[in-house]
């Protein structure tokens, strides 16, 4: 996005950024960040690091495109290291991150890879580990969505892929790195407004993000018996890519953002610091807890 509001200055949120009507622009999945218009605001030309997260190790996935790639950025920016994950077809996507945050003098480790593979989520943690030279955050926000008008149209591999990338995937990952993460740590998840008012163009999705509220919950509990605290943020209408690579019908692309209360959809860039704050100390009497971020819609 050329024109980036000051996120620092006060004004009027609904006008922040762009509103619909916007293009229909149908894409295969995963989409890619730079076919959008307009492109998302990830914060590149905004974002300002106050040295939070100075020394922290952090591995992101989805962590090329959308909201995934603002927290990188954000994360970065506040001294951090990190490795993102994301699918071999995307290494565009994730090609222009590195070349940023490269360039800015921070780490960024690429290690791209399916997730609906149990092997594949146990390397990625050691990867990671080994690369960054431990880990302190995971941030578990890749997600398959397909919108499909009847549960007559979705197909047992489609119902798979959505479970497999946006739950198995959570829990080998979660699995494969709760015993390496050191007292402080965190584990934040990515859940949706879908997760408590679902569409029903979104039966397999919705479900999804369902099952990783109680995930967290019940996991953070566990967790802290080591000092490690897991939390999920609940994102309402955000412009990423994956919306307009069939997360909705083009129709809704359209107007997506409209039914909020903001009446437009939220970029990356203004929820990277939700992701910032729930990573360090700030947070740290934070657990087992979901943070929305839906532009006034409540969960
Ligand atoms: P995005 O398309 O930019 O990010 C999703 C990422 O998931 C992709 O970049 C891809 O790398 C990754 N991914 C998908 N399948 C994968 C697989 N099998 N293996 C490895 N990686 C895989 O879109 P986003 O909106 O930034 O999505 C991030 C998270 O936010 C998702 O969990 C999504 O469900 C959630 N979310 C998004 C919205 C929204 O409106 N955009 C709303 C609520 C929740
Ligand atoms: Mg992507």
């Amino acid at each position: 996005m050329s024109d980036t509001p000051n996120q620092y200055a006060m004004q009027d949120p609904r006008s922040q950024y762009p509103s619909p009507p916007f293009p229909r622009q149908p894409q295969e999945a995963p989409g890619l960040t730079t076919k959008m218009e307009p492109e998302p605001d990830h914060g590149e030309t905004s974002y300002r690091g106050f040295g939070r997260m100075e020394g922290r190790k952090a591995l992101i996935t989805g962590g090329d495109s959308g909201i995934g790639r603002a927290t990188a950025i954000a994360y970065a920016r506040e001294g951090a290291a990190v490795a993102i994950n994301y699918l071999p077809s995307e290494e565009k996507d994730a090609q222009s991150l590195a070349d940023l945050i490269e360039g800015e003098g921070g780490t960024l480790v690429r290690l791209p890879g399916d997730l609906q593979d149990e092997s594949f989520c146990v390397q990625l943690v050691e990867d990671a580990r080994e690369k960054l030279g431990g880990l302190d955050v995971l941030v578990i926000n890749a997600g398959n969505q397909t919108a499909q008008e009847s549960i007559q149209d979705i197909t047992t591999e489609q119902f798979d892929r959505t479970y497999k990338t946006n739950v198995y995937a959570m829990f080998w990952l979660s699995k494969a790195a709760l015993p390496h993460i050191p007292a402080g740590g965190t584990i934040i998840n990515v859940t949706s407004v879908q997760g408590y008012k679902p569409s029903a163009n979104l039966l397999d999705y919705a479900s999804t993000k369902w099952a990783i509220i109680g995930f967290t919950k019940a996991l953070a509990k566990q967790a802290i018996e080591s000092g490690v605290r897991v939390n999920a943020v609940a994102p309402g209408p955000f412009w990423t890519p994956l919306q307009p690579s069939g997360g909705q019908p083009q129709d809704s692309i359209e107007t997506f953002g409209e039914q909020v209360p903001m009446g437009r959809p939220g970029q990356p860039a203004e929820i990277a610091p939700t992701f910032v704050f729930l990573a360090t100390q700030e947070s740290g009497y934070i657990s087992g807890e979901v943070f929305g971020v839906t532009g006034g819609d409540p969960t």
